[in-house]
């Protein structure tokens, strides 16, 4: 039985985060957290170093993924927790994924030289995750060569839909990484459901064998919380809660 306060939804280096796993250790234990999900997009990679170097500070490492996928238009997250680092085919179907991020970095970065953005691949080797690539890491880029104030900035003039960086990511459908992450052992969670605006994806999600529902998120309105709370109770899903940390400076 685990204890105290944990935040379920935490991003490090090995994807689009700021701070190495020892650094996120460090900061939660600074936060008073008992425990971390330690959610990666794409990745279980940081979290052998997290669980050793937690074992002896007290801090519970949650082992965790965050897999983006997207149904009818609609981005849906699925974290999953306690995946088997040993799944085939959940490694195999991370792999491809995590590939697709390069070969879509390289196409945002040709998009932006396209637009008069005199941003190279070279330069964002400084900014890039160990492990999955993401729009962050160009965005903090583009920050450090002066093309944008900051992070949101970055994402608000190059980045987002419509913007001349805007690359769709590699399309998997949520119903297959729920059903990868309970074959690898995991528990499926579907995550921040408030940002997805729309809650008629959830049911065949629980059909295909979502076990909760991230409640608790720094972007859900009060009436959000109450309503999947509400939503957890009625459909027996386990009610969750992260803060989506991506790291300091942001
Ligand atoms: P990607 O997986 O490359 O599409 O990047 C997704 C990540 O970018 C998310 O996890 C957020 O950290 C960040 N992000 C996505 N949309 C925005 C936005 N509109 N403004 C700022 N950050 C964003
Ligand atoms: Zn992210
Ligand atoms: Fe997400
Ligand atoms: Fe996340």
């Amino acid at each position: 039985m685990l204890e105290g306060f944990f935040d379920l939804h935490t991003h490090t280096t090995a994807s689009d985060g700021t701070l190495s796993p020892e650094q996120l250790i460090r900061c939660c234990l600074e936060a008073g957290l008992s425990g971390v999900g330690i959610t990666d997009h794409d990745t279980m990679a940081a979290i052998p170093e997290a669980i050793q170097l937690a074992a002896s500070s007290g801090l519970t490492v949650v082992p965790g993924i965050e897999i983006s996928t997207e149904q009818h238009g609609k981005e849906i997250h699925i974290l999953g927790y306690y995946c088997s680092p040993n799944s085939p085919s959940l490694n195999q179907m991370m792999s491809e994924v995590r590939d697709a991020r390069k070969s879509r970095m390289e196409l945002i970065v040709a998009n932006l030289r396209n637009a008069g953005v005199d941003i190279t691949l070279e330069q964002l080797v400084f900014h890039i995750g160990n492990e999955a690539v993401g729009r962050p890491h160009i965005a903090r880029a583009l920050v450090a060569m002066g093309a944008a104030e900051s992070v949101q900035d970055a994402f608000d003039r190059y980045l987002v839909r419509g913007k001349p960086g805007y690359v769709p990511r590699y399309k998997l459908d949520p119903i297959v990484a729920v059903k990868q992450i309970l074959a690898a052992g995991g528990v499926p969670v579907l995550a921040h459901p408030g940002l997805i605006g729309d809650d008629s994806v959830i049911e065949a999600l629980i059909v295909a064998g979502l076990k909760g529902i991230e409640v608790w998120y720094p972007q859900h309105t009060n009436e959000q919380v109450e309503h999947y709370a509400e939503m957890a109770d009625s459909l027996g899903l386990i009610p969750t809660g992260g803060s989506d940390f991506h790291g300091s400076g942001e």
